[in-house]
């Protein structure tokens, strides 16, 4: 952090989490006769977490074998694209999710948990009820871990597809166990061998064939060997996992998923991984704060307090964190703001960062002086295709001078989305919108990446603008 001032100080905007600089970190810093040391956004957080004399690792070394208990297993449902991930995901939550008071009407609130008798013993397993590997690799991306048993489902009349590898990779890249679910037998045509087989090749060798992966032959749709499934689950938890924790502390856990709902605010589901989360209980949850006013279970009913792997979902956040998040109990609700509040602030720093180095129309003349760039990249997105033809005409006969050009890199009908965005991102494009905006969500990813986007309903005045930016003439829009 100290020398994230240095910098500052010498007009260079930075933030510790940003990667691409680290050569100039170092370089500033011998200048300066600094020893640097680059700054993970762990050791970042850790930091600031430090500030308010929370020492999440010290806690975890201080715990006694003896208070840690049993939890259950938290699983991923992953696979190719219609072999029958949400199919299966319902058809186990409809048979087993333990009866609530309301006569077990289930809600989707992002993972539930059932409740299984295994081995003369009532066991209970948590399914993120998101299914693909995207969401849990997104979640990985933020540091977090939240499955420890991946459920891979193919579909026995269809076999092994590029996201079933795909999947695969990613479970054994976070050493997540694997247990394959071979769905779709009552189909014809339907060849379970065949799959066996198939795995066996990227290395999930079936325990029948002398290998240490579990395989189910199931029927998502007829409900066909489910309890076998959440056996193998169990056997494998049971055999390669030591899930533990301790239920007897402040809870902290992982944010799963949240919305903005209209009369009840920040709505976000957290899955608890240790401690116990109690209404009354003052939390942070990324930049999210606030006390718990209540909380729900799957079934919709008011739970009072959440044990290690349960999901719940939980009102009285400031806002809505975001999937992947750590959540996080403090003494009061002045701490959890505070923590939020730097949380922000780091990621707004962060977000200037990228912003600096990403083009922007107002300081193009200055990227090009610099002899940064010598080409205007353009993505453009219209509402109809006639118009985005217009514009791009339009554009192309600008006299753009000698030393720069001008590229319309992608166009598109439709609203703005996030792989315009993406693409603007590693091709350092402006986005112009004629008469389409981007989805919220877009629009912040825009804005986290540094992305310029413009809008404009009349062509002369994307031109206008162009062309005076061409000119280093446009001025900034506050
Ligand atoms: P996902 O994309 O992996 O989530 O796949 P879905 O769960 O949406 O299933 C894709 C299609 O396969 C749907 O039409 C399901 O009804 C069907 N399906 C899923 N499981 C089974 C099954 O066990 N047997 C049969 N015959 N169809 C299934």
């Amino acid at each position: 952090a100290a020398l994230v001032t240095v910098l500052f100080h010498l007009g260079e905007m930075a933030t510790a989490t940003q990667s691409l600089d680290e050569e100039t970190f170092e370089l500033l810093g011998e200048e300066l006769g600094y020893k640097i040391q680059v700054v993970s956004p762990e050791d970042e957080e850790r930091e600031l977490l430090d500030s308010f004399d929370i020492d999440l690792e010290a806690e975890l070394e201080a715990e006694g074998d003896e208070e840690l208990e049993k939890r259950a297993a938290v699983v991923t449902v992953m696979g190719h694209v219609d072999h029958g991930k949400t199919r299966l995901l319902d058809a186990i939550r409809n048979t087993k999710v333990v009866e609530g008071e309301h006569g077990g009407i289930t809600q989707h609130i992002g993972a539930y948990q059932i409740g299984v008798e295994h081995d003369g013993r009532d066991r209970r397993i948590t399914f993120i009820d998101t299914p693909g590997h995207e969401a849990f690799t997104a979640m990985r991306a933020r540091g977090a871990k939240v499955t420890d048993i991946a459920i891979l489902v193919v579909a026995a009349d269809d076999g092994v597809m590029p996201q079933t590898i795909e999947a695969l990779n990613h479970a054994q890249a976070a050493n997540v166990p694997i247990v394959v679910a071979v769905n779709k037998i009552d189909k014809e045509g339907a060849n379970p061998d065949k799959i066996r087989g198939q795995l066996t090749e990227y290395g999930l060798v079936p325990e029948e064939y002398g290998g240490d992966t579990m395989f189910v032959d199931v029927s998502a749709r007829q409900n066909l060997n489910i309890d076998d499934l959440l056996s193998a689950v169990l056997l494998t938890a049971d055999a390669a996992l030591d899930l533990r924790a301790n239920p007897n502390k402040d809870a902290r856990g992982i944010a799963i998923e949240a919305n903005l709902d209209k009369g009840r605010g920040a709505v976000a589901t957290v899955l608890v991984q240790s401690g116990t989360l109690h209404v009354g209980d003052t939390i942070v949850a990324g930049i999210a704060h606030g006390r718990v006013r209540a909380m729900f279970n799957e079934n919709g009913d008011t739970v009072e307090a959440a044990e290690p792997s349960r999901p719940v979902q939980v009102l009285g956040l400031s806002t809505v964190p975001r999937a992947g998040d750590t959540f996080l109990v403090t003494d009061d609700e002045r701490t959890a703001r505070q923590i939020a509040e730097k949380r922000e602030a780091a990621d707004r720093n962060a977000a200037l960062a990228k912003r600096r180095k990403r083009i922007s129309l107002e300081d193009f003349d200055k990227a090009v002086a610099e002899g940064k760039v010598d080409t205007l990249n353009l993505i453009l997105k219209g509402d109809v295709s006639g118009a985005v033809e217009a514009l791009e005409d339009s554009l192309l006969k600008i006299d753009v001078g000698e030393d720069v050009q001008l590229r319309v890199i992608h166009r598109g009908v439709g609203a703005i989305t996030q792989n315009d965005v993406n693409l603007a991102t590693v091709d350092n494009a402006i986005i112009i919108g004629f008469n389409v905006k981007p989805a919220e969500r877009v629009a912040e990813l825009a804005d986290r990446e540094g992305v310029d986007m413009r809008f404009y309903s009349v062509i002369y005045a994307a031109i206008d603008d162009i062309e005076l930016a061409l000119k280093g003439m446009l001025k900034p829009e506050y």
